[in-house]
């Protein structure tokens, strides 16, 4: 059965796994971990939702700082998605951000399943220095890096094109760029495609 989609979609097999506040919490580091980062807010949570054709897989809130830890999502036994916090409030305490800057960089450094980041951007928000701190910590361990520029459909198609280009002018030689929105789907086939090649599936069907 097909839901009106032409390509195929192993991501809606994902399933919840469990939620790690410590690096020791999280599930052996084997196989393939493709990681969701962006600032609250960004739609991270949505864009998750979108790709694996799931309501309330990732929980969507505007609560800033409400997610406090690596969220892990199963998407078959040797394949996962890694939903990390995301900061970028002023609100959030200073120490809290502390926190959070010594775990990513621990993640960052350790996690050899580590294949891809798909970084999410607000489109109308881009390049904020939580962003460049990630593509920091991509670069500085040699991980490939895809930015999403979300909620696209709050722009008209030139101005959207025109925040793409900027955004690919910035980024390091390891990361590329796409438009994307949660509410229209737009995107969805080329971030099948780039997941496809991180996680080392053939597309089928
Ligand atoms: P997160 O904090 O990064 O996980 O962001 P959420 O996914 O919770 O989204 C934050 C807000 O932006 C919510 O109100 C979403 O409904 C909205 N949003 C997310 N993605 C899109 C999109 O592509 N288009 C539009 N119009 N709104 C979006």
């Amino acid at each position: 059965m097909t839901s009106g989609n032409s390509k195929h979609n192993p991501y809606r097999s994902a399933r919840y796994f469990i939620s790690a506040h410590h690096l020791h919490q999280l599930p052996g580091d084997r196989g393939y971990e493709v990681a969701f980062a962006g600032r609250s807010n960004a739609g991270k949570s949505s864009a998750i939702n979108t790709l694996t054709d799931q309501k309330s897989l990732a929980r969507t809130s505007k609560t800033p700082g409400r997610t406090q830890q690596i969220v892990i999502f199963d998407i078959d036994a040797e394949r996962r998605i890694a939903d990390l916090p995301g900061y970028g409030y002023a609100k959030v305490p200073e120490k809290l951000k502390a926190h959070w800057r010594e775990v990513m960089q621990d993640y960052f450094r350790r996690r050899r399943s580590l294949r891809g980041v798909v970084l999410v951007m607000d489109i109308r928000h881009i390049m904020r220095p939580f962003d460049e701190q990630m593509l920091a910590w991509c670069e500085a361990s040699r991980v490939p890096c895809h930015v999403l520029l979300t909620k696209s459909d709050k722009l008209k198609r030139g101005p959207a094109l025109a925040a793409l280009h900027q955004v690919r002018k910035a980024l390091p030689a390891n990361a590329t760029a796409q438009i994307w929105s949660s509410k229209d789907r737009t995107g969805l086939e080329e971030l099948i495609d780039r997941l496809n090649r991180w996680y080392e599936l053939t597309p089928t069907g």
